[in-house]
């Protein structure tokens, strides 16, 4: 974890978190409100990797804030849903890889502003130097060259995050593992449920609101249909000679229609969130970036649903070259940004799972 030292603030936030949890675990009045604090509950004292681990559980609803006897104005001023979002975020830099990307992009948003206009004028130039053959997208760019820029990017992130993830696995590898109740916690939002199954606080305060876990949910689903959409328009193209475009009533477009809907409501709906959640128990500095890579992945869902709705008109050509350079975009900042915390949650769960049952009684 060598980048913990090359970021400012890393033993601050630390520190903080730390110091919460130990009036926490004395406290345990939210005993029942997330995994975080069952988690918190089975540790006397809290190491560098317990906190990583805790402040990957945390989902920032942010109900023990608006429970907390010890919130601001209290001398304690306790913001526990900040200082664990400050060190998740941080926790993320640590074990990336490499680093040095880490945090070029962790707390900018003008940095993924940046990387997606240099894809999208990646994808201009591409379409300028190659010339295509045969019909629709691929007579402006070739699937050949797609491919050739597609393929290495998208296995790099995968790589990085692989690297990421392992090194958290092993970082906390005396707790154990669950996969299967990890992954059911993990894809269902459980801990976004809150105590009494009502919802989380985000947007509105001390009241109670499904309304994040569903936006979540949505893009989620959103971001795994796209996803299952490209893999099946591989297997067709390869497997079966069967090139693009694809008819309505074909898997690229069950898939990928349904899945840019949910991706463009859900992204939508989080920025939405985002706007009216107070800041203050976000995390003190990098929310621009958090923000940026949800417009991405908004603008991700919004070029691909056009570019369907209107492949075969004369805006065909501007439409798929921002939608690549949105796709490509959003590759390469997978490992980087707040995406991956969909990785170190699910991580976070499948340890908790497996923690759960090596220290059950
Ligand atoms: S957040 Fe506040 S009320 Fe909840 S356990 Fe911690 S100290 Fe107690
Ligand atoms: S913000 Fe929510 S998920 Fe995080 S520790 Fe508090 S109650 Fe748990």
């Amino acid at each position: 974890m060598s980048a913990t030292d090359a970021i400012p603030g890393s033993d601050a936030a630390r520190a903080e978190a730390r110091r919460a949890l130990e009036i926490c675990n004395a406290c345990r009045y939210c005993e029942g409100y997330c995994a975080v604090f069952p988690a918190m509950t089975r540790r006397r004292a809290f190491a560098d990797g317990d906190l990583d681990h805790l402040a990957n559980l945390c989902h920032n609803c942010r109900g023990c804030y608006h429970a907390c006897q010890y919130a601001p104005p209290h001398e304690f001023a306790l913001n526990l849903p900040r200082a664990l979002a400050d060190v998740r975020q941080q926790s993320w830099a640590d074990y990336a890889w490499p680093g040095f990307l880490a945090r070029a992009f962790r707390d900018r948003g003008a940095g993924l502003a940046v990387l997606l206009v240099l894809a999208v004028a990646a994808m201009f130039w591409l379409a300028g130097a190659v010339s295509g053959s045969g019909g629709g997208f691929y007579a402006l760019i070739p699937h050949g060259a797609m491919v050739a820029v597609f393929a290495p990017v998208f296995l790099f992130a995968l790589l990085a995050m692989a690297v990421g993830g392992a090194r958290y696995w092993r970082a906390t590898r005396d707790l154990g593992a669950a996969p299967a109740h990890g992954l059911h916690h993990a894809m269902t939002l459980t801990n976004l449920k809150g105590g009494a199954a009502e919802g989380c606080n985000f947007e509105d305060g001390d009241r109670f609101s499904q309304a994040r876990r569903h936006f979540h949910q949505a893009t989620l689903w959103g971001f795994l249909l796209c996803f299952a959409a490209t893999a099946a328009g591989t297997v067709l193209h390869y497997g079966f000679g069967a090139p693009a475009p694809y008819d309505l009533v074909s898997l690229p477009k069950l898939f990928g229609v349904p899945g840019g809907i949910l991706l463009v409501i859900g992204a939508g709906g989080l920025l939405w969130l985002k706007r009216r959640a107070d800041p203050a128990l976000g995390v003190s500095r990098g929310a621009g970036g958090e923000s940026a890579f949800t417009v991405l992945l908004f603008l991700t869902g919004l070029t691909g649903l056009a570019l369907y709705a209107l492949r075969q008109t004369p805006a065909m050509p501007a439409l798929l070259i921002l939608h690549l350079g949105a796709v490509l975009a959003l590759f390469l900042a997978l490992p980087y940004t707040k995406m991956v915390h969909g990785l170190y949650r699910t991580l976070a769960l499948i340890r908790d799972e497996g923690e759960k049952r090596k220290t059950k009684p």
